[in-house]
């Protein structure tokens, strides 16, 4: 139950006068709650992205032009435009209210004669606000941004905020909703802060942030760097570690099944290990260590095993896997994609298999009998290792004793899913593969709640691709290029744009590249896309494997896993399109086998500077940490981890990349609370509930109660 004092903060904001309907949706537009009702919580954390600075006050004859000044004025006389020309502007002449002989023109676009009267009376002072320019010799004023009275004036902030809008929203509707809503912010909040790091950072009480953000009295506090603004990313990164370590504390309290690897010798390991063509890295060792280690501890595993792509984690996870299994229990391996899983299957059935393992497949494409005896093999714990894509958690599928979950990329597979697998109570230890690097803010952040293993080494023999960027206009070379690649009997990928949000039109352009290539290089040239029936994609696959087919045109879904080591060629159309994540796991492609790989990203100019840095990323390194780090600051987290797709809580106010140093201290802060009120029950955990609410964390409340 949500604490009542926070009710102000949950109600609509159809409770605020003026706000029917019409501005209730569009407020639902601004504040991204369209399909949710937006309250006033989410307009208050609907923070300034900048200020008009209305403390430059000169006399009319003082004033610069091509400055922001507010300035009292007298108004001298109205210039409607002609009947004949209605869309001539409408000139308000106003001179000095000081005395001097300095006027200014006050002119309008598209205004309504009975308003400008009202807004401007014949021999009154008026004060506006707004920038001056010269125009033709006269000092002009078009659309201030304030008119006001002597009241009015009073009224007028010095620091005046300036907030992102949406189209129909007046700043006027936004501004007097965020005063109103100020208004509403209840006093008699408890602080859930601790009170010497409050003082430590110089940080005041929450209401107080915001009342400082939002009326401002320096403009320094509007910055997202100042003291208001870092208090309330801290609140948020802190309801957000807490939302781990409660989930954590939860899925660690379900542990305690004995049995999943401490009667296990590693016979199967040191079998497959033997069976392996290469020596395992050593941070693959590391890995295989600390997950043996955490198989022998009473608790549950939340690991997450990072890895550049190309790492190998797969044999990390099936040596995983066989710890459980010489123990005489289950694993299953879970992929996002019919193609990885496939893939997964078959490097890892040859090695398990040789081992004495027994494995099996299960997707949407096993159906009818096939999926009946499979469920019934699982059933009797006559499959050791099951892969496969999501199927593998649908009701229906029973595992005999299932002790280890390894889920490849983390993207799919966020706080709620974990979330959601927790509450089902399955009390199963949880192993994440990610490819795609993630910084450690982040980590710390989606991750906080696991334990951290990182595939840093790549195994030997492996290349550095070769990258360079080329602009579309030279496609003819591009092909000539190809041209001799295939005539050395090289593979390759050609990678078409991602052109909208939608399928269908990138298909569309990878159709069309895919008939003119096949119109120069015939039978060898083929396709692969998303909208394949799941065997005509392997099939595809496995011809370009095999070398049947050598010139690979694909959207991407070849973005994630797929492993042809001999393919040593990469072209990537618009690549200005894709994001810096993704053009690292596109060329993780290649450089896998023994030759030297190339990787040509083609582009459309003229470049806007993010994507010209991507590109000079691109070019410069092949260390995935590295470039997760410069992603992040190029794009933000949101898009890093997919979190916007994924419904994952993203950020309302914390800005990783200036505030990701918060968040040690936020992990530090949590983790200490819940060692001495891991109920949340103290005064100050009390408080934190609040703060659960506020930042929408509070899911893991409801862990508390499920104990
Ligand atoms: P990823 O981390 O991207 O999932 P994979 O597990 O698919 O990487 O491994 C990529 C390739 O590297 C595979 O062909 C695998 O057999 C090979 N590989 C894995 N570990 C090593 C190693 N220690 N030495 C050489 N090759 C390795
Ligand atoms: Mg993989």
């Amino acid at each position: 139950m949500r604490p009542p004092a926070l009710n102000p903060l949950f109600a609509p904001l159809s409770t605020l006068p003026g706000i029917g309907p019409r501005l209730e949706k569009l407020f639902g537009r601004l504040l991204g709650r369209d399909d949710e009702r937006s309250r006033l919580i989410d307009l208050l954390f609907h923070l300034p992205s900048g200020f008009v600075d209305r403390r430059n006050r000169p006399k009319l004859s003082e004033v610069k032009p091509d400055t922001v000044v507010t300035v009292a004025v007298r108004v001298d006389g109205h210039r409607p435009p002609p009947p004949h020309r209605p869309r001539a502007p409408y000139n308000v002449d106003t001179s000095d209210a000081a005395g001097s002989m300095q006027t200014l023109t006050v002119t309008y676009f598209n205004a309504r004669r009975d308003y400008m009267e009202k807004l401007f009376p014949e021999g009154e002072v008026r004060y506006v606000s707004g920038s001056t320019t010269l125009y033709d010799g006269h000092l002009q004023m078009v659309h201030p941004d304030r008119v006001v009275d002597e009241a009015g004036l009073a009224a007028l902030p010095l620091i005046d905020p300036v907030y992102p809008l949406t189209e129909g929203l007046h700043p006027n509707q936004l501004r007097k909703a965020i005063a109103v809503a100020l208004e509403r912010v209840p006093k008699n909040l408890p602080e859930w802060q601790d009170a010497a790091w409050l003082k430590r950072n110089g940080f005041g009480g929450f209401a107080e942030a915001l009342e400082r953000i939002h009326r401002p009295q320096d403009p320094a506090d509007i910055k997202p760097d100042s003291a208001p603004w870092s208090r309330l990313a801290y609140d948020e990164l802190l309801a957000g570690q807490l939302a781990l370590a409660l989930l954590r504390a939860h899925q660690r309290g379900r542990g305690g099944r004995s049995g999943r690897g401490t009667n296990a010798a590693g016979r199967l390991r040191e079998r497959i290990i033997a069976a392996l063509p290469y020596a395992l890295t050593a941070s693959q060792q590391q890995a295989v260590a600390d997950i043996v280690a955490d198989l022998a501890q009473p608790q549950r595993m939340l690991r997450l095993l990072q890895g550049d792509v190309g790492s190998g984690k797969t044999v990390v996870a099936l040596l995983a896997a066989a710890h459980v299994i010489e123990a005489g229990r289950q694993a299953a391996l879970m992929a996002p994609t019919e193609i990885l899983a496939r893939q997964h299957f078959a490097t890892i059935a040859p090695l398990a298999v040789a081992a004495g393992m027994r494995v099996a497949i299960l997707t949407g494409r096993e159906r009818g009998r096939e999926r009946a005896d499979i469920l019934a093999a699982l059933a009797a714990g006559e499959i050791d290792l099951l892969a496969g894509t999501h199927a593998l958690f649908q009701e229906d599928v029973a595992f005999h004793d299932l002790a280890l979950a390894v889920v490849d990329e983390q993207h799919r597979f966020g706080v709620h899913q974990r979330l959601a697998l927790a509450r089902k109570g399955e009390a199963v230890d949880l192993l994440v593969l990610t490819a795609t690097p993630i910084p450690r803010t982040l980590v710390l952040t989606y991750f906080g709640d696991m334990d951290v293993s990182a595939l840093r080494e790549k195994p030997a023999g492996r290349q550095k691709v070769d990258t360079r960027t080329i602009p579309l206009e030279r496609l003819a070379e591009v092909i000539e290029a190809v041209a001799r690649a295939l005539k050395e009997g090289r593979r390759v990928y050609w990678v078409c744009p991602l052109v909208e949000e939608s399928e269908s039109v990138d298909l569309a352009a990878a159709e069309e590249r895919y008939a003119e290539l096949k119109h120069r290089f015939g039978a060898t040239v083929d396709l692969v896309h998303g909208r394949m029936r799941g065997p005509d994609k392997d099939r595809a696959m496995a011809r370009f494997a095999a070398g049947e087919t050598r010139l690979l045109v694909a959207t991407t879904v070849i973005e994630v896993g797929v492993d042809v080591s001999e393919a040593s060629v990469m072209v990537i159309e618009h690549a200005e399109r894709f994001g810096l994540a993704q053009l690292h796991q596109l060329r993780g492609r290649i450089g896998r086998g023994a030759e030297r790989s190339i990787c040509l990203l083609l582009y459309k100019g003229p470049l806007g500077d993010t994507a010209k840095a991507r590109l000079a990323i691109m070019r410069e390194t092949d260390d995935g940490f590295r470039i997760a780090e410069e992603d992040l600051k190029l794009r933000g987290e949101g898009d890093l981890l997919g979190t916007r797709q994924s419904g994952e809580p993203g950020f309302r106010v914390a800005r990783l990349a200036l505030h990701g140093n918060l968040l040690t201290a936020a992990r530090d802060d949590a983790a200490l609370v819940l060692s001495r009120d891991p109920k949340l029950t103290s005064p100050r955990g009390e408080a934190l509930r609040h703060l659960l609410y506020l930042f929408a964390r509070d899911e893991a409340i409801r862990l508390l109660a499920a104990g």
